[in-house]
């Protein structure tokens, strides 16, 4: 096989990371996901990535992923749309993905839900809250949050398996880890409701800056893109 060793240098370097910081907080190894976060990557590097182990994949983008889709090695490999998703865009990508980690109103859980239904299957998503109530990021309030899983209960097509977060970028452990242990609070809060469709045992959160501290704060995936396959070019 040919290929930029960077990449098998790269993932092996995050997944030591991952290993540790489970070892630090206590965790089972296995309790811990690694999504490669593939935005902008070009498809040889990500087939490299799954050739060396990587399981799960996460796209922003409807387009570029549809795109891509044929050229990867897909099999056996979960892909997740991590991205913002418009409602026009749903019907693009419901069942061409694992699961949707990005919604974050009711227009799009009832959008994907019905498209689903008419689709005969049932879509694995995320609720993505905006935990650091950043003006400009996409995600839930968390004091919505209650209203949007009694919504998800009614729809039929859509299965909430946990939350997801984009954190805003903080510089120290301390601040890091404080707004993840906020969102671990929520999750755990809400975890409890027993609703129809709702089973919330994945918490998305952390990046290629903060998956360590977030898997300290109890993340069971962690999305990194960057610390793979290096700066990304748009
Ligand atoms: C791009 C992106 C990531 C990965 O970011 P890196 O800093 O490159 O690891 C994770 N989650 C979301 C939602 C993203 O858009």
């Amino acid at each position: 096989m040919t290929g930029n060793s960077f990449v098998r240098d790269n993932l092996d370097r995050v997944l030591e990371n991952i290993i540790n910081a489970c070892i630090k907080a206590g965790r089972p190894v296995d309790e811990v996901q690694l999504l490669a976060v593939t935005k902008t990557v070009a498809p040889e590097l990500i087939n490299e990535a799954i050739d060396w182990g990587v399981t799960a994949i996460g796209e922003n983008r409807v387009q570029e992923f549809l795109g891509k889709r044929d050229a990867l090695h897909l099999d056996g490999v979960k892909a997740h749309l991590i991205g913002h998703l418009q409602t026009n865009k749903v019907k693009s990508i419901v069942g061409t993905v694992d699961m949707i980690q990005s919604v974050d109103s009711e227009r799009l859980l009832t959008a994907i839900s019905a498209d689903s239904e008419k689709k005969g299957i049932v879509t694995d998503i995320l609720l993505e809250v905006n935990v650091g109530r950043e003006p400009q990021k996409s995600g839930a309030l968390p004091e919505l949050l209650p209203e949007l899983l009694d919504k998800a209960a009614q729809c039929k097509g859509v299965f909430v398996r946990g939350l997801m977060t984009v954190p805003p970028i903080l510089d120290t452990e301390a601040e890091k880890r404080k707004i993840f242990s906020e969102m671990y609070q929520l999750f755990i809060d809400n975890q409890s409701k027993k609703l129809d469709n709702i089973n919330m045992n994945v918490l998305s959160m952390g990046m290629s800056g903060d998956y360590y501290e977030a898997i300290l704060e109890g993340a069971t995936t962690v999305r990194v893109g960057s610390a793979i396959f290096g700066r990304r070019q748009y």
